[in-house]
């Protein structure tokens, strides 16, 4: 149990990056670097206690500096879409870059260096990771000092704690984009993962992912995951919304109860019997089947292909900033902005 440490790499700059090993009571294994803030690998057990790495990753920090897919990556300083890369923010208007179609996606905050400091507690090991990013960058008001906390507990909870301040009114969406196979990474498409997602609306998209504004009921639809469905029932159903996002590719509004992390999802692998349950403080989770993968090369030469990874991004809904209805996404200065995530690890 414990926490190591090592180089992963120089990047281009000349700038090293470090590779931080993450060891619960359990055996349970987590690689995390500072560079992006990427989680690299988890390792965890099966129903017959053999461990397997289950998230997307590469073996080298050259693979990160890519990462065309945001495998593992911490998403910032807004998570999905703002239409046409263009906010209204107190009367003015705020231009980022577009990366996706006519749209602004994701940003950089996987592509830079964090700082980072080991964490010991009692229940666990963690790494504090911390980020200034600046007034300006990517077009975005305010110098914004972010902080990213992983901790991997002794009851196999990967917990992610968000925090940030700003010195200027602005937006900000933070989440993770690691993409799970509970099966092993590479071993195949997610197809037969059973789901459930604690959510009875879902917010319906455009062409290019940008949502209506609409709240709406996913009884009766293929985005009803109330109960328990294989993620591949009726994923080639005609309805417009799977056509839209080539499948799932949608933000689900969580039924919430409280302050505290409370279920989002909770996805089932039936042959080894690993299961994932995500809680969350956020009001929204996007739930990614990995729809657009085209085999880039990962861990071990193998081709992430379509469909052989899930995402479940626990976030604020896309494009918030310009949708006055949705919960708001902006912070000012002297608020703190606090959000957390659990990723729990079971089996049965
Ligand atoms: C988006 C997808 C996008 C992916 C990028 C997800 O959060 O919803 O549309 O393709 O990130 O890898």
């Amino acid at each position: 149990m414990g926490i190591n440490k090592h180089v992963f790499g120089k990047l281009a700059d000349g700038t090293s990056a470090d590779l931080f090993t993450l060891t619960n009571s359990k055996g349970v294994q987590i690689k995390i670097t500072n560079f992006g803030g990427n989680v690299v690998s988890i390792l965890v057990p099966d129903k017959d206690g053999n461990l397997e790495d289950v998230v997307f990753g590469f073996d080298s920090l050259k693979g990160y500096e890519e990462n065309p897919s945001y495998f593992g990556s911490i998403i910032g300083r807004y998570a999905n879409r703002i239409a046409m890369g263009k906010f209204n923010l107190g009367g003015k208007i705020y231009t980022l870059p577009v990366n996706n179609g006519p749209n602004h996606l994701h940003g950089t905050y996987h592509k830079v260096v964090w700082n980072a400091k080991e964490i010991q507690g009692k229940d666990g090991v963690g790494i504090e990771l911390s980020y200034l990013s600046k007034d300006g960058e990517e077009g975005y008001p305010g110098n914004l000092s972010v902080m990213v906390i992983y901790t991997l507990t002794n009851r196999n909870d990967l917990r992610i704690d968000y925090s940030a301040a700003t010195d200027k009114e602005t937006v900000l969406n933070l989440t993770n984009h690691s993409y799970f196979n509970l099966a092993g990474e590479g071993s195949g498409d997610i197809l037969g993962h059973e789901m459930e997602i604690n959510a009875d609306k879902f917010t319906p998209v455009n062409e290019t992912l940008i949502p209506s504004g609409e709240l709406r009921n996913v009884k009766g639809t293929p985005f009803d995951f109330t109960t328990s469905h294989s993620i591949g029932e009726r994923i080639e159903q005609k309805d417009e919304q799977l056509v839209f996002g080539r499948g799932y590719d949608h933000n689900f509004v969580l039924n919430k109860q409280g302050a505290e992390p409370s279920l989002a999802a909770r996805v089932t692998e039936p042959n080894g019997g690993r299961v994932l349950e995500v809680y969350t403080t956020e009001p929204g989770i996007q739930f990614y089947c990995g729809n657009f993968l085209n085999g880039i090369i990962g861990k071990g030469g193998k081709a992430y292909n379509r469909r052989t990874g899930f995402c479940l991004e626990t976030q604020h809904f896309p494009d918030s900033p310009n949708q006055p209805a949705f919960p708001s996404t902006v912070l000012k200065p002297g608020e703190q902005y606090k959000t957390a995530t659990i990723y729990k690890f079971s089996m049965k």
